[in-house]
């Protein structure tokens, strides 16, 4: 069973909320811009 939590729908980015071109990639849900933003500091330096 899971708790209700504030966000325990992910519908959309988790850092800006949109909801347009979500990426599902890695246990993240972001969308694309938010991706390229912090994909280097996860270590994705090359994501295109
Ligand atoms: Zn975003």
């Amino acid at each position: 069973m899971e708790p209700k939590k504030k966000f325990g729908r992910k519908v959309g980015c988790e850092r800006c909320g949109r909801k347009r071109g979500i990426i599902r990639r890695y246990g993240m849900h972001l969308c694309r811009q938010c991706f390229r933003e912090i994909a280097p500091q996860l270590g994705f330096k090359k994501y295109s």
